[in-house]
């Protein structure tokens, strides 16, 4: 690994590659390659702030492979963005687009930044600063950004708008998760959620499990965590406990699920919802409970807290929330995961509609959205799960290993250029 990349989420992303790069014999010549990012551009963006002062914040774009059609991946804006961590969440995209069968390679972008420090018109400058300085890499044939953890619809408004702007004419596909007035699809924003809960239902039938009898837990509550539960409670789970920065509200009767989050959009933290218990974090994890749904950032299930959970399924919302020795413990607890590039794919599944639908200027309605992400998400679970029945693995396992050959055949089959 280049010392450049060098940080714990990238070396997750590695460790697991490597794991299942090694099961599945793939090609010595290719593991280095699938490794290491195809290109990482690093930009810096002086943005004036309100108060007249220049600041310069530190932004990232990274493909990490473009084999079987143009990058794709969000945009992060947190306080913890790196390289590395930015190259992980590309790899990450890579094998997810190629296990859900979507025509793209991965890639992941992101500004070091807090974005609730920022005023909306700070924001709009760093966002258009940001999408002039990476315009060089990206486009609808070559790279096409979307919302990720601290953007939403209006960062991507600002960011079609500057692409827009520098070719001269309205371009959609440039990005996915837009609003709708500009190309946006219906569903897009929930559908990272819809698809959380459409592969747990699978799971849950599987292991004969009824929705009225399935307590949820979700850790965060941001757009994946807030749909995913607005979902599960629709659906006739019991969401118990779920969580924000400011800890976890928990009521094993069922969270009155509408009135918390209406409460959360009009600004007020957890810690002041009085609807159950409040607990930290790490209690909120290990409370029992059918399905645990970790949405928010990596690496949250640990070698401290995996022997302590107490969930039946794990259904990954977030990239890389489990570590590499809490997969072992909790796959020796006979915990049944639903790896991240599978569980999330939703969000990137509906964001391919978007793009078809922007690219033919033809718009579907929302019964087709879900009916169609339906078809793919539940698919890729039932292929998963097949493969790893009968090869006796994991989950997590026979999804990396789909995803991984699907990337290897299209680099044998394009060969190498020179
Ligand atoms: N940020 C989401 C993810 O991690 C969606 C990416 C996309 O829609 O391109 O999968």
């Amino acid at each position: 690994m280049i010392p450049e990349l060098d940080h714990p989420t990238f070396r997750l992303a590695v460790a697991q590659f490597d794991q299942v790069a090694e099961a599945m014999n793939l090609d010595t010549n290719l593991r280095e390659r699938l490794k290491t990012p195809q290109r990482s551009l690093l930009v810096a963006l002086p943005i004036r702030m309100d108060d007249g002062n220049v600041r310069v914040f530190q932004g990232y774009r990274v493909q990490h492979d473009s084999a079987r059609g143009p990058s794709k991946g969000g945009l992060r804006y947190h306080q913890d963005v790196s390289l590395g961590e930015v190259a992980a969440l590309a790899m990450w995209m890579t094998w997810k687009t190629a296990l859900a069968g979507l025509p793209y390679g991965g890639a992941k972008g992101g500004v070091t930044v807090d974005p609730h420090t920022l005023s909306l018109a700070e924001l709009e400058r760093l966002t258009r600063r940001y999408a002039a300085e990476i315009f060089p890499l990206i486009g609808p044939d070559k790279d096409i950004p979307a919302t990720d953890i601290g953007t939403n619809q209006q960062v991507m408004a600002w960011f079609m708008d500057t692409y827009s702007q520098q070719v001269g004419f309205a371009v959609p596909g440039a990005v996915t998760g837009k609003p709708q007035s500009i190309g946006g699809s219906l569903g897009r924003e929930e559908a990272t959620g819809r698809g959380v809960v459409n592969v747990t239902i699978e799971a849950l039938r599987r292991k004969g499990i009824n929705l009225e009898d399935t307590s949820v837990v979700i850790q965060g509550i941001g757009n994946v965590g807030s749909h995913t539960a607005k979902i599960f409670n629709e659906a006739g789970a019991r969401v118990i406990g779920i969580s924000d920065v400011t800890g976890g509200l928990f009521n094993p009767k069922g969270l009155p699920i509408d009135d918390v989050l209406q409460r959360r959009r009009s600004g007020l933290p957890l810690r002041d919802i009085k609807a159950g218990d409040h607990l930290t974090n790490d209690e909120l994890l290990t409370q029992e409970c059918t399905v645990l749904v970790p949405a928010a950032l990596s690496e949250q299930i640990t070698g401290n807290n995996a022997e302590r959970l107490r969930c039946r399924i794990l259904t990954e919302a977030a990239n890389g929330p489990t570590t590499m020795e809490a997969d072992a413990i909790l796959n020796d607890r006979d915990v049944f995961i639903i790896p991240d590039i599978l569980a999330n794919s939703g969000g990137v599944i509906v964001s391919y509609f978007e793009w078809v639908q922007d690219v033919q200027r033809f718009f579907w309605n929302e019964r087709d959205i879900r009916q169609r992400l339906h078809t793919i998400i539940t698919s890729a679970f039932h292929r998963t799960l097949h493969f790893a029945e009968k090869k006796n693995t994991t989950m997590r396992t026979a999804a990396l290993m789909n995803g991984i050959d699907q990337v290897a055949q299209a680099h044998t089959a394009r060969g190498l250029y020179p």
